[in-house]
C-alpha cells in the first residue's frame, strides 16, 4: 500500500535500502547509554555525544520531559537493553519552555485555530526545575535508580554545547 501523502518518503526509502548496513544488530544499547531529549528536530541525540547507531536508546518527548511512556523506556532499558546511564537532555529555545500549558493551548488557537485545552502539555517556563523534577523520578524510582546513574543536562541548539546541570 502507498498512499501519495507518503511517496517521496518511501522513494527515498527505496535509495536507503539499497545502501543498508545495519542488519546484524540486536536491540542492547552497546555503549550502555540511553538519552530522553526532545523532539526537536534541530537535535542529533547520538551525533551530540559522539555515538553512532545500535550505541544507545533515543527516547524523544515534547520537551525532552520524562512522560510514562518514557519512563517505561528507561525502566526496560535499564533491565534489558543494557543502560547504565541515562542523561536527560532539555535544550535551550524550547517549544515546551516557551511557556505555560495556557500559553501554548492559546498559540496553537492563534495559528490553527483549535482547541487543545482538553490536554495536558507538560509545558513550563522553568525549565530547570522540570529537569530536577524528571531526574529525581528517575534517580529514586525503584526500577531505575540502583541500576543507572542518571545525569541531567541542557543542549544549546545555537552552539551545539551540552552541559550537565545535575
Ligand atoms: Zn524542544
Amino acid at each position: 500500500m502507498s498512499t501519495p501523502d507518503f511517496t517521496d518518503l518511501l522513494e527515498a526509502n527505496a535509495r536507503y535500502r539499497e545502501r543498508f548496513g545495519l542488519t546484524g544488530f540486536d536491540g542492547i544499547a552497546q555503549a550502555g547509554v540511553a538519552m530522553v531529549t526532545c523532539m526537536d528536530s534541530r537535535i542529533e541525540p547520538l551525533e551530540m555525544i559522539g555515538l553512532r547507531t545500535g550505541d544507545a536508546k533515543i527516547i524523544r518527548t515534547p520537551g525532552g520531559r520524562i512522560t510514562p511512556d518514557a519512563l517505561v523506556g528507561c525502566v526496560l532499558g535499564v533491565h534489558l537493553l543494557g543502560v547504565t546511564r541515562i542523561l536527560v537532555v532539555p535544550h535551550t529555545r524550547c517549544a515546551m519552555a516557551s511557556g505555560e500549558d495556557a500559553d501554548v493551548i492559546d498559540r496553537v488557537r492563534r495559528e490553527t485555530g483549535q482547541d487543545l485545552s482538553d490536554m495536558h502539555l507538560g509545558a513550563s517556563t522553568d525549565q530547570r526545575a522540570r529537569l530536577v523534577e524528571d531526574v529525581d523520578l528517575l534517580r529514586t524510582h525503584p526500577h531505575v535508580g540502583e541500576r543507572a546513574t542518571v545525569g541531567g543536562f541542557l543542549y544549546d541548539v545555537d552552539s551545539g554545547e551540552l552541559q550537565q546541570l545535575l
